[in-house]
């Protein structure tokens, strides 16, 4: 622990912004500004993943919470997870429907806002030019001022996980978008003549970190959070996530003392 996040939890109880964990004195900072431009209040935020269940597994409290607080979330969902099944009576075009009914679901009782799902073929996603040009796309749309997405420099995990290429390429394309392409007026002259004008995203929360230095308490969200992913029926087999993920939520607790019994953590940044 360093004395910077000791910092950062003794600040996070009681403040209702998804940056205030984090950061409260530029919180401060910020809030003042935005009192002169007008832009006070609730955050807009998009939470930007490769499959449905992949934001319920890793940062569903804290949408939960920030939910409950009143900021705006979009959940973005690059691939309808059309290859999650091992049944061969399955169809990709029915496992795409029944996932995207099932993130719906989870959607609704996190209280997230939109949804929006760019259909891109499960397991095929490469970071590539025309991937950015569709997330800068939806990033300039949707407008957020906080994203949560994938830690692409996450290739496996202890001796038992190797990460899907997938949620390493969702998180690569997800930043390389927010800088500087979102940001840049330069970057796909065909979005502006879409009407598509520049934006920057102020935040960044990578989930499922390597190298997590924040944390969020989702004591009060842990519960919404098990009932969220066990709307994802058609991956879980039967499966109850509850002991596991209160496993992990405390395995993370642990690293961040001085929160309560649950919490989320990540990387996180404040961009210039
Ligand atoms: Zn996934």
């Amino acid at each position: 622990m360093t004395e910077k996040l000791d910092h950062h939890h003794d600040q996070s109880d009681d403040m209702s912004h998804p940056a205030a964990a984090v950061d409260a004195e530029s919180f401060e900072a910020a809030a003042q500004a935005a009192m002169h431009t007008g832009t006070t209040g609730p955050k807009r935020v998009a939470v930007i993943f490769a499959h449905p269940d992949d934001a319920e597994f890793i940062c569903a409290g804290t949408v939960s919470r920030w939910a409950a607080e009143g900021h705006h979330i979009t959940y973005v969902l690059i691939t309808s997870g059309d290859k999650g099944s091992d049944d061969p009576e399955m169809t990709p075009e029915r496992l795409a429907e029944t996932r995207i009914r099932e993130q719906h679901d989870a959607a609704n009782i996190l209280g997230v806002a939109d949804l929006v799902f760019m259909g891109k073929p499960d397991g095929m996603l490469v970071p590539d030019i025309d991937l950015r040009r569709d997330m800068v796309r939806v990033i300039r749309t949707i407008r957020p001022d906080v994203v949560i997405c994938q830690d692409p420099t996450v290739r496996y995990v202890e001796q038992s996980y190797l990460n899907h290429s997938d949620h390493r390429a969702a998180g690569d394309v997800t930043l390389d978008a927010i800088f500087p392409a979102a940001r840049n007026r330069m970057y796909f002259p065909e979005l502006l003549a879409e009407g598509l004008e520049p934006h920057k995203v102020e935040e960044v929360y990578l989930a499922g970190a390597a190298s997590p230095d924040v944390a969020i308490d989702i004591t009060d969200h842990m519960e919404r959070k098990l009932e969220a992913l066990r709307a994802h029926v058609s991956q879980l087999n039967g499966w109850d996530p509850g002991d596991e993920l209160r496993k992990w939520a405390r395995a993370d607790a642990a690293n961040f003392p001085g929160n309560g019994e649950f919490v989320e953590s990540f990387k996180y940044f404040k961009l210039d």
